[in-house]
């Protein structure tokens, strides 16, 4: 059989998918479970017991020993406890594999050292976990054997989210019911459920493992913290869609085979922007799914990596110089029979629908930009955003010119009369123009860019869950739908109150649009005097978190309560610290113990060389030797005096009692003390003797593979 042959037959065996389901379970405890699952609803403690033993059987015919509460903590990785299925030995000394509906439905967790932002005090440390049933069941094969991971929420014993994965699916739920409400609007009486579709494309940097066993700070903080450029970066473009090279062809190779056993539809490679980077793009799913799958797919790359002697960087930004990493996350509406609402449509019914949805999506943009800011908000990716690569910290939306142009003579006459692909129009108020889907043009520099049926939102950085984006964007546009539909239900003249409303929203939101080029300096001006928010850094977005607006918003829905609020942001200050002080204890340890004696060893024989030379033959000229012994001893001095200043703030920094204090002495104190650092040491990399030098260059780890 051929390689392509067999994938079908590989996709998906190690999920306990319908089929699956259907061969293990009783056949009304199969259909009571589809209905469950169908209306994203929590599984009947009834029937757990009976799904928990074919989940069981289905795992351990597949080989599984274990299985986990596979749970996202606000730590934004994936946690797991692992369990036997076996029982306590019987008279006979021998175990049985076991596994109740209890076991399935609810975990209890001692999870105590996972940051709560204090929603947990310690006495009452302990979680539970509960199965999402809406994610289905898989098996890991890994080192460990076989394990059937169960995705599940992570609650504290009195009903707050621990994790990011409850407010997903608590935003899930508000946009389905204000979703359904516009769509009741226009007749549809039909659709049972919108859900909304998420496909997550993943930047990645694949590196020599040796080489990243040699970098401290790619281990402790998976960035580099210091490094010469080399003299070729990725000025021309011949690493972006390249040929793929052998080594890490047959690593995607391994990966899309593990992750479509998994049931992770992976789809597109390719080689990105910078030289040793990659992406890889699913095949987009239900928001909850591809969050998880999201996450499968970060593990799998960093697990496989290892097999060929390769190290899978996610940071956000692992190498200066060149491009970093980020997430586009692709976002559309979807009933469940088969509509997506982001679909401009053949009618001008259609298109009078979807430039309501358009318009609703505007306001929420333009009235929560702080919380979707936020939302990609992490350590690694204060690098990128505003950098020349990456979408600027300033949200806006890119619709294109043809949409752009009907937004404009709305705003304008209250009509769209044109189209600028020309077409001829009717009049009248009701009519709109035609939309064409793929007229939608490119603009990669917008960070939330109307792609033809989708919204891709580009600025979540590449190590990030992509939970967060998701709930704010499902929450605000709820909230907007929500208005709408309470302002038009009941209205006798719908058509022309929904004409209106979508005017007004156009005209009031139009600010929030920005069709130009999204890295150039012109457009943070031109945003300052359109009033939109320009929070350069994490530590300036976190607070829209604690808003009047964001908690009013989130409680109105149950998505966040305020004490959920403010934990996330707790936490949020807290990563940010704690991520700069490992990068400056890092920084310490790598300078006072690999580059400065390095750099003194090599002054010393420089200095010693000098002194023989003189003595033998005091007519020979030594400047080139005095003036590098010159210049690096100038550079060691300044390296030793900034390794100082740091080593004295990162103590200070530490010493700041208060979360938020603590992370912003951190961003304005140690930061700089640390960019000190590196300044001298880089410079020295390119004087010293290239075999004196400490560790891997930056050329050895993105060319040499
Ligand atoms: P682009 O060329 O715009 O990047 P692709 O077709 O390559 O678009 O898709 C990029 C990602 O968007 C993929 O993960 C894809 O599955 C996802 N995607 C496509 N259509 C939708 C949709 N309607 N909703 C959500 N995601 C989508
Ligand atoms: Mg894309």
């Amino acid at each position: 059989m051929g390689e392509s042959e067999k994938v079908p037959g590989l996709f998906g065996v190690n999920v306990f998918h319908d089929a699956a389901m259907r061969d293990h379970l009783p056949k009304q405890v199969y259909e009571k479970l589809r209905e469950t699952i169908d209306a994203g609803k929590e599984l009947e403690p009834k029937i757990a017991d009976s799904v928990a033993h074919g989940m069981k059987k289905w795992a351990i015919e597949h080989g599984a020993t274990h299985y986990t509460h596979w749970f996202q903590p606000l730590t934004g990785v994936t946690a797991e406890k692992h369990d036997s299925f076996i029982t306590e030995p019987g008279r006979d000394g021998k175990v049985l594999m076991e596994f109740s509906g209890k076991e399935l439905v609810r975990g209890e967790s001692d999870a105590s050292s996972f940051p709560s932002g204090g929603l947990r005090a310690t006495f009452e440390a302990r979680g539970y976990t509960a199965w999402d049933c809406t994610s289905p069941a898989f098996l890991r094969e890994d080192a460990l054997g076989v394990t059937l991971c169960i995705p599940t929420a992570f609650c504290s014993y009195r009903g707050e989210a621990l994790d990011k994965k409850t407010p997903l699916l608590r935003s899930m739920e508000a946009i389905d019911k204000q979703a359904l409400r516009i769509l009741r609007l226009f007749g549809n009486t039909t659709s049972k459920r919108v859900i909304p579709s998420v496909g997550a494309e993943q930047e990645y940097f694949i590196i020599d493992r040796d080489k990243y066993l040699d970098r401290e700070d790619l281990i402790y903080t998976g960035r580099t913290l210091f490094g010469a450029m080399p003299p070729k970066r990725q000025e021309l473009g011949d690493h972006y869609y390249g040929t793929i090279q052998e080594r890490v062809g047959s690593y995607m190779n391994d990966l899309d085979t593990e992750l479509w056993k998994m049931g992770v539809p992976a789809k597109t490679e390719h080689n990105e922007a910078a030289p040793g980077q990659y992406e890889l793009a699913p095949i987009y799913e239900q928001c909850n799914v591809a969050t998880d799958h999201n996450q499968v797919m970060m593990e799998a790359m960093k697990r496989l990596a290892v097999h060929h002697n390769l190290a899978c960087l996610l940071h956000e930004k692992p190498f200066a110089g060149v491009n970093g990493s980020g997430k586009h996350n692709n976002w559309s509406l979807n009933t469940d029979d088969g509509i997506n609402m982001l679909n401009p449509g053949d009618t001008p019914h259609e298109n009078v629908q979807f430039l309501l949805v358009l318009a609703c999506i505007m306001r929420a943009i333009d009235r929560h930009a702080d919380l979707l800011r936020v939302s990609a908000a992490n350590v690694g990716n204060d690098h990128r955003l505003g950098a020349l690569e990456a979408p600027p910290a300033i949200i806006s939306i890119f619709v294109g010119d043809q949409l752009e142009d009907v937004i404009d003579q709305l705003c304008a006459n209250g009509q769209a009369i044109r189209s600028k692909r020309g077409d001829k129009l009717q009049t009248g108020v009701t009519t709109l123009p035609d939309l064409d889907k793929d007229a939608t043009d490119r603009n990669r520099t917008s960070p939330f860019a109307f792609t033809g049926n989708k919204f891709e939102f580009r600025m979540v950085g590449s190590s990030d869950s992509i939970a967060s984006p998701n709930i704010i964007l499902n929450t605000i546009v709820a909230e907007s739908f929500r208005e709408a539909a309470d302002e038009l239900e009941g209205k006798e003249d719908f058509v022309l109150s929904v004409h209106d409303m979508i005017k007004r929203l156009l005209r009031e939101h139009r600010r929030i649009i920005f069709n130009g080029d999204g890295y150039s300096a012109a457009w943070v001006e031109e945003a300052k005097k359109r009033g939109l928010p320009n929070r350069k850094s994490m530590v300036d977005a976190i607070p829209a978190m604690g808003t009047d607006q964001a908690v009013r918003l989130f409680e109105s829905f149950g998505v966040y309560t305020k004490a959920e609020l403010e934990s996330r942001i707790e936490v949020d200050f807290e990563a940010y610290a704690k991520a700069i002080n490992i990068e400056a204890r890092t920084m310490e340890e790598m300078a006072s113990r690999r580059y400065i004696p390095a750099v003194i060893r090599y002054v010393s024989r420089l200095a010693e060389s000098l002194k023989l030379v003189s003595e033998t033959c005091p007519e020979a000229d030594v400047s080139v030797q005095r003036d590098q012994l010159t210049r690096c001893s100038a550079l060691l001095a300044e390296a030793g005096r900034a390794l100082r200043e740091l080593t004295r703030l990162d103590e200070e920094g530490c010493e700041r009692s208060n979360a938020e204090e603590r992370a912003r002495f951190f961003h304005q104190k140690v930061i700089p003390a640390m960019n000190a650092l590196r300044s001298p040491i880089d410079q020295l990399e390119l004087l010293v003797d290239r075999k004196d030098w400490p560790v891997v260059s930056y050329g050895e780890m993105l060319f040499e593979l």
